[in-house]
């Protein structure tokens, strides 16, 4: 069987008996990188069928063929939260998702807020952040990362079940992080960017019956640094850090 402990998402149906046509930029990965050669052992997944074991069968300079020989694991989907967040500069939103990726958020939303001072987002980009962040934490999931859309846009469609719990920096150091007894339904987490929610902005969350407001602890936290934290919060209260992590 070899030591199949590269990991690598493809972006076709995976199962038993299954051929997977490689890329070119996989075959340059794979043969020329990595070196392997017929019937070295790879895992892949697909984001929906779990985790699978295949052998390389054809490994050319440009292409190769893959066929999946056994599940090596279930397809773990992560909770229903989504990362609403204000782009910042690109290496710092490059970490967001990647840690977004990580901590397990399904959906990541970057959102064009008021204040927001970002460099141009390059979605395709940081969808391919987020498959080398499952590629290397073990997921079996990619997240859905969405391209950049006008907070108030957002809000305006914002499904009547799910709760959004905003960071508020105002609320930093004198309020609890997350209020006790908060349900498990559908839930996003909002974080504004380096400025700041305006006041257009804050009045118009305070005013949605699906905002629970947070905060995250005494200090002020880098727009960065307060995406991890809440999701850390949200996991270890209302998501799959509770419980059977199977
Ligand atoms: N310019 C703002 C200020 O000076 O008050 C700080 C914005 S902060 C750098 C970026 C975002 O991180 C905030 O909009 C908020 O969503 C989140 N954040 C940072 N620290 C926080 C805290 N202690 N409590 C709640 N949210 C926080």
């Amino acid at each position: 069987m070899g030591n199949a402990k590269i990991r690598l998402f493809v972006d076709q149906p995976i199962g038993a008996g299954q051929a997977v046509a490689l890329n070119e930029a996989q075959a340059n990965y794979l043969f020329a990188v990595m070196r392997l050669g017929v019937g070295a052992s790879i895992l892949v997944f697909d984001g929906q069928n779990g985790e699978w074991r295949a052998e390389v069968a054809e490994a050319g300079k440009r292409k190769g063929v893959l066929i999946c020989v056994e599940q090596t694991a279930r397809l773990r989907m992560p909770p229903d939260l989504w990362l609403l967040f204000a782009p910042i500069k690109k290496a710092r939103t490059d970490f967001i998702v990647e840690k977004a990726t990580e901590l397990g958020a399904a959906r990541v939303m970057p959102v064009q807020t008021r204040f927001t001072n970002a460099d141009r987002v390059k979605v395709d980009k940081l969808r391919l952040h987020a498959i080398e962040a499952a590629e290397q934490c073990g997921g079996t999931f990619v997240p859905q990362v969405d391209d950049v859309m006008p907070l108030a846009k957002v809000l305006a469609d914002w499904p009547a079940n799910r709760r959004i719990l905003w960071c508020n920096e105002h609320l930093a150091g004198v309020a609890e992080a997350l209020p006790k007894g908060g349900d498990t339904g559908p839930w996003a987490v909002l974080i504004g960017p380096e400025g700041g929610f305006s006041q257009e902005e804050q009045d118009r969350l305070a005013a949605m019956p699906q905002v629970v407001q947070a905060s995250l602890g005494p200090r002020i936290l880098r727009a960065d640094t307060a995406a991890v934290a809440a999701l850390v919060l949200w996991q270890a209260h209302l998501g799959d850090w509770v419980g059977d992590q199977g």
